[in-house]
């Protein structure tokens, strides 16, 4: 699939308005300024599709977009914004947990992370989680040109270890937006999913 065909479907508030269970989605997560947006606009070579550095916190809104009639990218909420209340991320996290658990056309997760600060407790549930459902999870340790060769390299040796634990289908890559680094990459792996 040419991911620059993405567009635009929907945004809905909450799991339960999302499209019908049909087709094949693959989902995005991170914490709020991981750099999904970003990597969203970046993978389907599409510079407005999602919205880069909005105002975390605030009402989010899940954003559906369409690559061809019954395959989607879906863009989840970013997690971990500080002033977001207690009640809120728990609730947040269940829904989360839920719609990794029972959303039938899910067949990857994709977990964005800062190379600069990988593997916190928030995006370890949500890599446990896409292991514990059963599906494949891609890694993307995102904005790698903000660190030298040796010291990206370091992390990703680090996180490919922390993750090797879990032994599920776990793929981590470094990422940047800004120079493109690994697009291709991750879009086969992505691609290879979608044609499972
Ligand atoms: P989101 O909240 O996860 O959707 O994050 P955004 O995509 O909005 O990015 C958050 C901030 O990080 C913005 O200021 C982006 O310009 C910056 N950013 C995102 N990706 C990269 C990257 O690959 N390299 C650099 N240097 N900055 C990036």
């Amino acid at each position: 699939v040419d991911f620059r065909l993405a567009r635009f479907v929907t945004s809905a508030p909450d799991i339960h308005h999302l499209p019908p269970d049909e087709g094949v989605e693959i989902a995005f997560a991170g914490r709020s300024n991981a750099g999904k947006s970003s990597a969203l606009n970046t993978l389907t070579d599409h510079n407005g599709l999602a919205h880069t550095s909005k105002r975390p916190g605030r009402t989010q809104l899940i954003n559906v977009f369409s690559l061809t009639e019954d395959k989607r990218l879906v863009d989840l909420p970013g997690y971990g914004f500080a002033k977001v209340p207690l009640e809120m991320k728990i609730k947040w996290q269940q829904a989360l947990a839920e719609y990794l658990e029972h959303r039938r056309c899910l067949k990857g997760l994709v977990v964005l992370m800062d190379v600069r600060h990988p593997l916190k407790d928030l995006d370890h549930n949500m890599i446990r989680w896409g292991v514990a459902a059963g599906m494949p999870v891609l890694v993307l340790l995102t904005k790698a040109d903000k660190l030298k060769q040796a010291e990206k390299n370091k992390t990703l040796r680090h996180v490919k270890a922390e993750l090797a634990e879990l032994e599920g289908e776990v793929v981590v890559q470094l990422f940047s937006s800004l120079k493109g680094t690994g697009r291709e990459p991750a879009l086969k792996v992505l691609n290879e999913w979608l044609h499972r």
